[in-house]
């Protein structure tokens, strides 16, 4: 068997290496590293691949988020509505604005921003949600619009693990993820689902006037040349990422497909395990339907329900099977994020959630004969008694 990896980008470098190595030599030789054609050229298949208007390439995905927040305009003090179960990434953007982050739970099915929670914490002082489509499938977004209307907020998806996933409204139209909200955030981390070979990221709005305002704000503040209209950043993707993402852009639904399958191929596994809950997809399918292409399964995530999670981890360690926990605390009790004004009782189902949750290897190289490994020696030590595992 070949050695399995939590992820695996060697495969699709091979697929992508001729292609790949020629366009970066070319940069090399016009030397057009920042904002070179590559760029553009990315931006435009990016936004025909999501149906969007406009797509603004920037270093990463953090500063997508900051800059999103930036070009709505969100004020210090503003309230920001988000998840308490995600990347720090997310609440980190909304603490350095000065914005005041609002964590709120999350639903124990899709690992998702609850809705009911959502609604409670709407404040005067609320400007903004942001739902984070976590582990490859979108947040209610239905819901969240509908609220984000009603009270005059504005909605930032962070769509860095959701690139390509698709939402259906209850209407039954579809719409790609990142692209629902006001403005859309995602990243080109090299793990994440459409990955550079470094550091990238995006934002995704149809509003006209608001990615003249980001274009600006990406690079300095700057409409024309040397004349700072606002207070800006600095961050580029670089000619050689979007030579990259170019290459890969074409194979993303392939790729989404491949994660799919072995989602598909863990949940059929896992079916009627007592101690083992598959995750769901906003379809309420568990993954395993083969229609299914509302979650990308940037993760694919089980709850480990008879307290042996952690033991779980140490087995799987010992059996070199790679895994992950994500994620391990709730962000309202990390230090730069506690406030005293959490209450312990709102977060029944992330504290929950921060105990049981593993994720497994997913990415678009795995082999039958790995999956079933990884699988048996999970049901096998998830439902051995204690003596069992002692000996
Ligand atoms: C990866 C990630 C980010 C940040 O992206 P970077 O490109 O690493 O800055 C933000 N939010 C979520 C949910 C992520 O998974």
């Amino acid at each position: 068997m070949r050695k399995i990896q939590m992820v695996d980008l060697q495969g699709q470098y091979q697929d992508i290496k001729e292609q790949v190595n020629t366009a970066i030599a070319q940069i090399l030789e016009t030397s057009a590293f920042i904002n070179g054609p590559e760029v553009h050229a990315f931006q435009k298949e990016l936004e025909d691949y999501l149906g969007v208007k406009h797509v603004i390439p920037c270093a990463n995905g953090t500063d997508a988020l900051q800059i999103a927040m930036m070009g709505l305009g969100l004020q210090p003090g503003d309230e920001v509505i988000t998840a308490d179960f995600t990347f720090a990434a997310t609440v980190e953007v909304i603490a350095l604005l000065q914005l005041t982050p609002v964590l709120v739970d999350v639903d124990p099915d899709t690992f998702n921003i609850d809705i009911d929670a959502v609604k409670k914490a709407i404040t005067p002082r609320t400007k903004a949600i942001v739902p984070v489509h976590l582990f490859g499938q979108c947040a209610d977004m239905d819901a969240i619009m509908a609220m984000a209307n009603e009270h005059g907020l504005f909605v930032i998806e962070d769509n860095a693990q959701a690139i390509g996933a698709k939402y259906t409204s209850r209407k039954g139209e579809k719409t790609m993820a990142g692209t629902i909200g006001h403005v859309g955030a995602t990243s080109f981390f090299p793990s994440k689902n459409l990955g550079a070979y470094g550091d990238g990221g995006a934002i995704f709005t149809n509003d006209d006037a608001l990615a003249h305002t980001i274009r600006g704000m990406v690079n300095h503040g700057m409409y024309e040349r040397y004349h700072h209209d606002v207070v800006g950043v600095n961050s580029r993707l670089d000619s050689i990422q979007a030579a990259v993402l170019r290459a890969k852009l074409p194979k993303l639904n392939d790729y989404c497909d491949a994660r799919r399958a072995a989602a598909r191929s863990y949940s059929k596994a896992f079916m009627g395990q007592p101690h083992i809950k598959t995750p769901k997809t906003v379809n309420g399918c568990e993954g395993i339907c083969d229609t299914c292409d509302c979650h990308v399964f940037h993760q694919y995530t089980l709850r480990i329900t008879n307290g042996k999670r952690d033991a779980l981890v140490k087995h799987l360690q010992e059996k070199e099977i790679p895994c992950g926990v994500y994620y391990p605390i709730p962000l309202h009790k990390q230090k730069a994020y506690a406030d005293d004004r959490y209450d312990e009782r709102d977060f029944p189902i992330t504290k929950q959630l921060v105990q049981e949750v593993i994720s497994l290897p997913m990415h678009t190289e795995l082999d039958e004969e790995q999956l079933a490994f990884i699988t048996t020696t999970v049901i096998e030590f998830v439902n051995a008694q204690v003596q069992d595992v002692l000996v």
